[in-house]
């Protein structure tokens, strides 16, 4: 901090310090290139903890609902894997699709993906969930999620067992891994 700053930083309010202190930082870190040198530094712990902490939003909608609620029990205990349920939109990473998507639940599923925060991801769990599955072609039933919300990973099976999905959220921390290697270390 130069001899002007500190001067005016004697006539400010501690609000004022605040704020001119963290404009300060975040120019010279820009400047100096030190923010692109700490994000290097800290992306793989950022990374590590991302894919070891996926928690999904806990809902089930149909028959694969309940390979979820398996993963979830002692035999699988998915939570030793970091997958953790959570019952709020705004506390979750993934939304976990697990059942045929009716034209009337859909509109609920895509508010409840809008109130993620980001980074998030969706997983489509089932043929239902992928393709319509035994509804093909019915009029009530959405033909897959991704034509209303982006899928990352797709688990097949009617139903999938509980070991399929450990291995969907498996190939999630890979994805998770490697977009975070394009967006933080190699720019
Ligand atoms: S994929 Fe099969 S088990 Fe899963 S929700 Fe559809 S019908 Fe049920």
């Amino acid at each position: 901090m130069d001899i002007d700053l500190s001067f005016q930083a004697m006539t400010m309010t501690a609000k004022q310090f605040g704020e001119m202190s963290q404009n300060f930082l975040r120019e010279t870190m820009v400047a100096t290139g030190g923010k692109k040198a700490i994000d290097k530094l800290t992306a793989p712990i950022w990374s590590w903890g991302q894919r070891n902490s996926v928690y999904p939003l806990h809902f089930g909608i149909a028959c694969c609902a309940l390979e979820m609620a398996a993963a979830g029990g002692p035999r699988f205990d998915a939570e030793r894997l970091g997958i953790v349920f959570r019952s709020s939109p705004r506390q979750s990473d993934v939304m976990l699709l697990n059942g045929w998507i009716s034209a009337k639940i859909r509109p609920s599923l895509k508010a409840l993906y809008e109130q993620m925060p980001s980074p998030k991801w969706v997983i489509a769990m089932g043929e239902c969930t992928i393709s319509g599955g035994p509804w093909y072609d019915a009029y009530n039933v959405i033909q897959g999620a991704d034509t209303f919300i982006p899928v990352d990973i797709y688990i097949p099976g009617c139903p999938c067992r509980p070991e399929a999905m450990l291995e969907g959220f498996n190939k999630l921390s890979q994805k998770i891994t490697a977009e975070n290697r394009g967006s933080f270390l190699d720019d």
